[in-house]
């Protein structure tokens, strides 16, 4: 398609859910930020994988196991390829972003004691604080964290002025999923580098919505999901530096991530068998590759630019609707958008919406310390993919008038 204009009409017939209707009215899907659908090369792609290719991988030397080992390998590459990667050895399967952090906070962690330092930022989903909670109390290392200002943005000084040489991490989200900020990665990294300190970027939010280059961006982790990327769940990726990596000791024990095992001496796996223990969700695997070769195939930076014109539109149509508060207002945003609706608990909205066919996330978005910041104690949140279009961004806009009629 690239070359073309965009058409969005095309990419929403990639995916079959979103003819569904909702109580006889045309589904709104605008919670793409808690997990995105698939399109139909995704479902077919694991559909043939599991039709004419299963087995168990790295194990049988029959030849259907060579062809599941094949895929799951083709699959890591892929990835590889898609995040500009020095090498397969620095790609990991995990379950999803949330488990390559804590496979980093339980593994790279354990060298962390009193005296060492973690900067987080105010803006985290619970997936990047709470695994460096629980390592601080088990370290007696300390967890800090750079405030954000009342825009949602990162307070970029006090961040640097947080930075000393006791910093050993700086684990921090590319976008905010509770408010679509966009992060000022390249400073926050170079100055994490002045100090020598190791940088943990969670795009989560990031990796679909648009080019991640590692090799530019030089963090030394990168965590992500498969199932906000268009793939399956159950599947995520951890990136991390190969010769960061070397360093590592092996964190979960098992199958597959041994070389030998005997009751005297067991020895590991090379990278990064060494980090994937037991069999692993290798259908997810082949159904993120063509996930990816899907998104190539549209173009993100077309996504993007598609992403932003929505983002737009919704910015402006909601700043009308009087009581309308937008929670997180950055210079710099993706296409989400975080919302308080004057007089209406966050949780009643969603299901007024849900009657208009509207699907949106309401709630904390695992994001309670923004919750706390902004002081509301929850919010809806819409946000949008490489299918959404302005016919769903007008039908949150009547609903929400809608709602605005109902609550008076
Ligand atoms: N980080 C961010 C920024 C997220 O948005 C999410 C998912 N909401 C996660 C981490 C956790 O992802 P998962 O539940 O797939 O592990």
């Amino acid at each position: 398609m690239s070359g073309a204009p965009y058409d969005v009409a095309r990419v929403r017939a990639d995916f079959p859910i979103l003819a569904t209707q909702v109580r006889g009215k045309r589904l709104a899907f605008l919670d793409t930020a808690a997990s995105s659908q698939r399109p139909l090369a995704v479902l077919e792609a694991v559909d043939h994988y599991e039709r004419t290719s299963h087995a168990n991988v790295h194990r049988g030397v029959y030849q259907l196991s060579q062809k599941a080992t094949d895929a799951f390998e083709g699959a890591r590459e892929r990835v590889r390829r898609f995040l500009n990667a020095s090498s397969t050895r620095e790609i990991i399967f995990t379950r999803g972003t949330t488990e390559s952090i804590n496979l980093v906070a339980q593994s790279w962690g354990r060298r962390l004691g009193p005296g060492d330092e973690i900067l987080i930022t105010w803006m985290e989903h619970h997936a990047n604080i709470v695994p460096w909670q629980m390592l601080c109390e088990r370290s007696g290392a300390t967890l800090k964290v750079a405030p954000i200002t009342l825009r949602g943005e990162l307070d970029l000084e006090a961040f640097e002025a947080l930075i000393s040489p006791r910093t050993k991490l700086v684990a921090c989200t590319q976008i905010a999923n509770a408010l679509g900020t966009v992060l000022p990665l390249e400073r926050m990294i170079a100055a994490a580098k002045r100090v020598g300190a190791l940088t943990l970027v969670d795009g989560a939010q990031a990796v679909s919505h648009q080019r991640v280059d590692l090799r530019a961006l030089d963090c030394d982790f990168y965590a992500f999901s498969s199932h906000k990327l268009y793939g399956p769940t159950g599947l995520g990726v951890l990136y991390a530096r190969e010769s960061v990596l070397r360093e590592m000791p092996p964190w979960q024990g098992g199958g597959d991530m041994i070389l030998t095992v005997s009751f005297t001496r067991t020895t590991y796996a090379e990278l990064p068998y060494r980090f994937e223990a037991g069999t692993p969700h290798i259908a997810g695997a082949v159904g993120l590759a063509a996930a990816m070769d899907y998104l190539d195939g549209l173009g993100l930076e077309r996504v993007q630019q598609h992403e932003q014109a929505l983002l737009a539109r919704a910015t402006r149509a909601l700043r009308a609707i009087p009581g309308l508060r937008i929670i997180g207002e950055a210079a710099h945003k993706a296409g989400v958008i975080s919302f308080v609706l004057e007089n209406v608990h966050p949780h009643d909205l969603g299901t007024i919406l849900d009657d208009e066919g509207v699907a949106i996330r309401t709630g904390h978005h695992c994001a309670m310390p923004v919750m706390e910041f902004f002081d509301v104690p929850a919010t809806a949140r819409a946000s949008f993919g490489c299918y959404s279009d302005d016919a769903d961004v007008d039908q949150l806009a009547a609903a929400l008038g809608r709602a605005r009629e109902v609550f008076g």
